[in-house]
């Protein structure tokens, strides 16, 4: 069902594909695009393969959901991470991705879905009276495995504990509790100044560095009559917009960026593996504990927890190769 999204799938990963518009440089390059979507599951490469190519690769790949070109980011939060994401305020934890190549849109996406959710998560509170919520924010990088908190301006590393009851913790990882929504927006744009630092001091940060935007939501509801305090609900969403997916295909890239290549491989091909584990039903060693990116989402990965991800890809043709990487981690997910 077209207007479902993703539920009743509490087992499994939703995985969504968005396609973004030509900009205007791949525009002049070629007129048309290269992929399209025929319907609400499907994509498709629409050039002309040859015959050897034909062999090697789907013309075809089908999702959950496949958002083409005209699809709002709304649209796509809608029908692509709603669910997942709203879990949170039933003490569910979740997980919503951001995966694709540099320029495919992950930022564009995560920005705008992170945005829905805030606002769909007030919405909700208004209406819900009888329950007492408090929104907790918090938001972080991991570049070359180092963790940085991006709601400080101390940069120095944080260091990863493991707490017996609450599992991996970010040790002195600021959690501002929100007040409004403009108090969202205000530590939003702390965020993107402090990632922006990054960026000038080392070329291309983010599309090396993952970014954790973490909402936890605990809301107890109060006895009509007597005022008591009961049944307290805490959970966690995460948002993550993730390195390049081409960082995790250039490890071998000589010099200097060896360190951050394999870095950056390490984090995105062990969530690979965990993912597609987790897509599996693999109740065996899942290596949650192989990566910095993989500890600090591993109560939000698996078990109870709720995950989707948004593959994101451009529609030109000089892409084609990443774009087929792409919709192969894509496919390995659901
Ligand atoms: P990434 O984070 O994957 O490197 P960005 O999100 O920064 O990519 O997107 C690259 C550029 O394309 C940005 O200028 C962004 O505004 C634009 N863009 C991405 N997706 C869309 C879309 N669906 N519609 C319109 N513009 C988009
Ligand atoms: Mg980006």
């Amino acid at each position: 069902d077209q207007m479902q999204g993703p539920s009743g799938s509490e087992e499994k990963i939703y995985v969504s594909v968005r396609l973004r518009p030509l900009n205007d440089k791949e525009s002049l390059r070629n007129a048309v695009p290269d992929w399209e979507c025929i319907n609400d599951a499907t994509i498709i490469y629409r050039s002309h393969l040859s015959i050897s190519e034909r062999s090697m690769y789907p013309s075809a790949y089908s999702f959950d959901r496949v958002f083409g070109p005209e699809c709002c980011t709304r649209q796509v939060y809608d029908q692509g991470a709603k669910e997942v994401a709203f879990s949170v305020v039933s003490g569910v934890n979740a997980s919503v991705f951001a995966y694709g190549q540099t320029s495919s849109g992950k930022t564009y996406t995560m920005t705008g879905i992170t945005d829905c959710a805030l606002v769909d998560i007030y919405d909700y509170i208004d209406k819900h009276k009888e329950r007492e919520f408090i929104l907790k924010f918090s938001a972080m990088e991991i570049y070359n495995e180092s963790v940085r908190d991006l709601l400080s301006t101390d940069s120095s590393p944080l260091r990863l504990l493991d707490d017996p009851e609450k599992g991996t913790v970010v040790e002195k990882l600021t959690e501002e509790t929100l007040r409004d929504w403009n108090h969202f927006k205000d530590l939003l744009s702390v965020c993107v100044a402090q990632r922006q630092i990054g960026e000038t001091a080392l070329n291309e940060v983010s599309s090396r560095s993952h970014q954790i935007l973490r909402l936890t939501v605990e809301s107890t509801a109060r006895d009509f009559f007597t005022n008591d305090k009961f049944s307290t609900l805490t959970a966690t969403v995460n948002f993550i917009d993730l390195a390049g997916s081409e960082r995790a295909s250039q490890s071998l890239s000589a010099g200097t960026r060896l360190k951050e290549g394999c870095h950056i491989n390490r984090s995105l091909l062990t969530l690979g593996t965990v993912i597609r584990k987790l897509s599996k039903g693999k109740t065996g060693h899942i290596p949650f504990r192989d990566s910095k990116l993989t500890r600090i989402l591993q109560s939000s990965l698996g078990g109870n927890a709720r995950t989707a991800i948004i593959c994101t890809m451009s529609p030109a043709r000089i892409h084609v190769e990443q774009s087929r990487n792409t919709l192969l981690f894509a496919s390995c997910a659901k």
